[in-house]
């Protein structure tokens, strides 16, 4: 059967980015729940503490209360296949979580209104910003006392540097939250009862709340008189993201959100692999953005993550891996229909399949029907965190560095080999990728390890084009320097003054927090 381009266009590939405990767990059951993909509320927790515990790995994954499985998920919504990708949060947040964001099309952001812009936020929002990414806003939990609204769209503003446009707009707030009125729509509904009032002049309104309306209605005539109105194109252009009130928990806000969502999100994008690939296109073509290892103990397998960007995929394809130049034959793929893993039948654009393989795939990784494209902007984070490796057993040495470059190029942690001594570093984006690592030395490779602390604030990746200049830099800054898995030089500062002292003084220099794989 020829699918039609409807089919492609009707995808929408996003991910939601938040602050831990801002709401993502609890918007994503109630998206599910709209999307039929489950049942009743409260399943998407339940995984997080139902996980099998078939292995030590899953059960330091139960342990912890975190799923480390639960990646994709995809549900139909109003004609549309949606395909939310989920991006670790809590103690699993690591580079997974910001590769995740170069895998899709459009993003939601959830923001506390008591707390606004927080910290994850604002680092997530610069991975989003790379690519333009489309974002729409959803402030959460009105319920409780939180800031003025007007407040908190300064916020974003003015510290994720993206223009609002409120599409809704909260009646109230805590104990008087009443409802939130579409500003487009010229509707209100109701918290209490969900009760839907036409029109911000309705007497209705003034009957059930006498004391409170004249005050909404001179605040959303000030909100429409100084706010954006929503613009398609700028929000498409990742300069503009219209923003939505509510509250997840008690399911309120949310579909209107979702409708608007589906509407204006963009389907599956064209993306640059050295030419511009569009996804209608009918050859094959899709990017590695996430490798899981060990999700099957018995196997040993690791599961790459593709997103497919052109063409179609089908099982028992054989795909062109463009980095080694070799076919592969892939007899299956896993899809995340309805968040069951399942066999895939066929994969479109915007969709993502797992492939199964024992370290042949890396991240980056580019697939084809045999053209040498490279699909660019999946990058290594430069890591928040270092530590030092000290191997217990200085004869298992040749299997520590094994091990170590094949989790730097499974894009688990990143590697680092100072240009003077032999000790080596290990960056990572979140806490528990060491743990993972020393784990999976243990269990892979038979090594004993641990992770010191190391006087490391963040690392860069330096270049320079004038080659005299680079090798004065070197001589003079050798004791923060180091090479990573791929030999490229980066600069290891030991404090964010180091950093900042040593970009003025070498103004010819780049320092790049990103490195393109
Ligand atoms: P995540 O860490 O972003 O996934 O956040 P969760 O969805 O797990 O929510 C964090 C906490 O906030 C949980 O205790 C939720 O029950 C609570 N929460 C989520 N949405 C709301 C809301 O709309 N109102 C209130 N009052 N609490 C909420």
């Amino acid at each position: 059967m020829q699918e039609t381009s409807a089919d492609v266009s009707s995808r929408r590939t996003f991910a939601i980015i938040s602050h831990p405990d801002a709401g993502k767990t609890t918007l994503t059951e109630k998206l599910l729940y709209y999307g039929g993909a489950i049942q009743m509320a409260g399943t998407v927790k339940g995984r997080k503490s139902k996980l099998h515990a078939t292995s030590d790995w899953m059960a330091m994954e139960q342990e912890r209360g975190i799923s480390v499985t639960s990646s994709v998920m995809q549900f139909p919504y109003r004609g549309c296949l949606l395909n939310l990708l989920d991006t670790p949060g809590h103690g699993d947040f690591s580079e997974d979580t910001y590769r995740t964001l170069t895998a899709v099309d459009s993003a939601l952001m959830v923001i506390d209104a008591a707390k606004g812009v927080e910290q994850r936020t604002v680092q997530l929002m610069d991975v989003c910003r790379m690519r333009s990414t489309p974002i729409t806003t959803f402030i959460n939990k009105l319920d409780r006392e939180g800031r003025d609204p007007v407040e908190l769209l300064d916020e974003i503003e003015s510290v994720l540097k993206i223009r609002c446009a409120p599409v809704t707009w909260p009646l109230g707030m805590g104990k008087s939250f009443r409802g939130v009125y579409h500003l487009e729509h010229d509707r209100v509904r109701l918290f209490a009862d969900g009760e839907v009032i036409e029109g911000l002049d309705n007497p209705r309104l003034d009957q059930l709340f006498p004391y409170e309306v004249e005050h909404w209605r001179e605040q959303i005539e000030l909100v429409r008189e100084a706010s954006e109105s929503f613009d398609h194109q700028q929000y498409l252009d990742g300069e503009l993201t219209p923003v939505y009130f509510g509250s997840a928990i008690n399911d309120f806000g949310i579909r209107e959100l979702l409708d608007d969502f589906t509407d204006h999100a963009p389907g599956p994008l064209s993306r640059d692999a050295g030419r511009r690939v569009a996804a209608e296109e009918s050859t094959f073509s899709g990017f590695v953005f996430k490798i899981q290892a060990n999700m099957d103990p018995q196997h040993r397998d690791r599961i790459a993550f593709m997103r497919v960007c052109s063409g179609r995929f089908e099982p028992g394809m054989k795909l062109h891996q463009v980095r080694t130049g070799k076919d592969v034959k892939v007899p299956r793929a896993t899809t995340f229909l309805a968040s069951d893993r399942s066999h895939a039948d066929t994969a479109l654009p915007g969709d993502i399949i797992g492939i199964h393989n024992h370290g042949t795939i890396i991240i980056g990784d580019t697939f084809t029907e045999g053209e040498k494209l490279h699909f660019k902007g999946i990058p290594d984070f430069a890591p928040e965190l270092f530590r030092r490796v000290v191997l217990r057993d200085p004869m298992r040495m040749k299997a520590l560095q094994k091990g170590l470059q094949q989790l730097c190029e499974e894009g688990a942690t990143q590697l680092f080999r100072p240009l003077i001594g032999s000790e080596w570093i290990v960056g990572a984006v979140g806490a528990l990728q060491f743990d993972v690592a020393a784990y999976r030395l243990r269990n892979e490779y038979g090594v004993e390890c641990s992770f010191e602390p190391v006087q490391v604030f963040t690392a860069r990746w330096v270049e320079c084009d004038d080659a005299k200049m680079l090798e004065r830099f070197k001589s003079r800054n050798e004791s923060a320097l180091a090479y990573d898995g791929t030999d490229a030089l980066a600069y290891l500062a030991p404090t964010r003054a180091n950093l900042d002292i040593t970009q003025e003084r070498w103004p010819d220099v780049t320092f790049h927090a990103t490195r393109d794989r």
